[in-house]
């Protein structure tokens, strides 16, 4: 198939495009989900910022163990103690700071207490029960590096070093537009006319987008037309770092899309040796990229997850990992190889301790209601037969969805 490109020639081409924002910002934290990190962050403080207690129970000497003891103070979450004599004990709670003196917490549930006189059924061991500080996070030390797409996690471990402003790059713009003279918007047609469908392209990736914490900017609906395909992809490239636009990519006289880009700038790759996404097109209109993505709806997720993300995060500066590709048991068959990589909409799941995965029955590209069944896209080489029971390679869409 000459002229196709595969898919890892076409990753590297277009990560090797992808340069990534140079703009920063100061957000609050509590704005900053989703957003990619700027620089390194450290820590100002140490996690926990003084040894406390795992337990409610006494802090006590180890040396100890073995002898009656006085409770002499009581000590809750957020004071802080005095210091312990020998031969004495402290109430403790979880959390508060252990007194100077004090080695050890024993469990209240391991300990007779008669008024004030303390009894150890067993003896503790140095440290035991206290967690101490640093444990979490040393002070000074790097918490989360540059690159790093905030997530919810990441939210509280800036908090619990004090960080309230965190530095982040600026958010990608990215312009969507579709294109086909038979689409109409879901809410604007009473019922369809012959040939008409519902623009469902438009709302996959305004979604997509928006889970990954992009900026999106509708341009609505391309007629197929190239004098309006070429205004509304310039009006789109002068908006955005990146314009992507579905349909009419393809080799028929209603497709327009290639066309006005190579005038207006310049295409760096066009057709794909992958299954769904043969016609894909990536250039550039300006300072803008562009992705001409298939009109099919299946092949629009598939070509948005291998391809456009992947230059989406790289960016907008963000670590970028390829999806783990796990084995998995095929509970499937194909007999017949393809001809180019195969991405099946599918499903996995653990029976008896093993990955296994199952085909949508229906793979067209056209199929998108496949792409809400599936929870992973499994994934076959040119010149491969599958038979039930063979190790294939799946994605998890979870990991390819924000
Ligand atoms: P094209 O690549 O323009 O030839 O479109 C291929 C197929 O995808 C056709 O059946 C189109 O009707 C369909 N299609 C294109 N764009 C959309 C869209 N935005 N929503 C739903 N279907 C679409
Ligand atoms: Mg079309």
């Amino acid at each position: 198939m000459a002229g196709l490109t595969p898919l890892a020639d076409a990753l590297d081409l277009i990560l090797a495009d992808a340069v990534p924002v140079s703009e920063t910002e100061l957000v609050p934290l509590s704005d900053a989900m989703g957003r990619t990190l700027a620089e390194d962050v450290s820590a100002g403080v140490a996690v926990p910022n003084h040894d406390n207690s795992a337990m409610d129970g006494y802090a006590l000497r180890a040396a100890d163990s073995t002898a009656e003891l006085q409770v002499t103070q009581r000590i809750p979450a957020g004071q802080a103690g005095q210091q312990l004599e020998p031969g004495t004990a402290a109430r403790i709670f979880t959390g508060a700071p252990i007194p100077p003196g004090a080695d050890a917490v024993v469990m209240q549930e391991n300990c007779d207490l008669d008024g004030d006189r303390l009894r150890l059924r067993q003896p503790v061991r140095v440290g035991e029960n206290i967690r101490p500080r640093g444990q979490d996070l040393e002070q000074g030390s790097t918490v989360l590096t540059a690159g790093r797409r905030l997530q919810a996690e990441d939210l509280g471990v800036l908090a619990s070093v004090g960080c309230a402003e965190v530095p982040v790059r600026r958010s990608l713009v990215v312009a969507i537009l579709s294109t086909g003279d038979e689409l109409v918007e879901p809410g604007t047609a009473g019922e369809l006319l012959p040939g008409q469908v519902f623009n469902s392209n438009r709302y996959t990736l305004d979604g997509l987008l928006a889970s990954h914490g992009f900026q999106v900017k509708d341009f609505g609906l391309i007629p197929d037309d190239p004098a309006a395909t070429g205004e509304l992809l310039e009006k789109a490239a002068a908006a955005a770092d990146c314009v992507i636009t579905t349909g009419g990519v393809s080799v028929g006289e209603e497709d327009h899309v290639r066309g006005q880009v190579e005038r207006l700038g310049s295409l760096k790759l066009w057709k794909l040796k992958v299954k769904p996404g043969k016609p894909l097109a990536f250039g550039r209109i300006g300072d803008a990229a562009f992705f001409g993505l298939p009109g099919n709806p299946a092949a629009v997720y598939v070509t948005f997850a291998m391809l456009v993300r992947p230059w989406l995060l790289r960016s907008q500066g963000a670590d970028f990992e390829l999806p783990l590709a796990l084995p998995a048991r095929a509970e499937f068959e194909l007999q017949r190889a393809g001809s180019r990589l195969e991405f099946f909409r599918a499903r996995v799941s653990v029976e008896e301790g093993q990955l296994q995965v199952r085909l949508h029955p229906n793979q067209s590209s056209g199929v998108l209601s496949s792409v809400s069944w599936a929870n992973a896209l499994a994934v076959v080489p040119p010149g491969v037969t599958v038979a039930p029971g063979d190790t294939v390679e799946v994605l998890l869409l979870d990991q390819l969805n924000r």
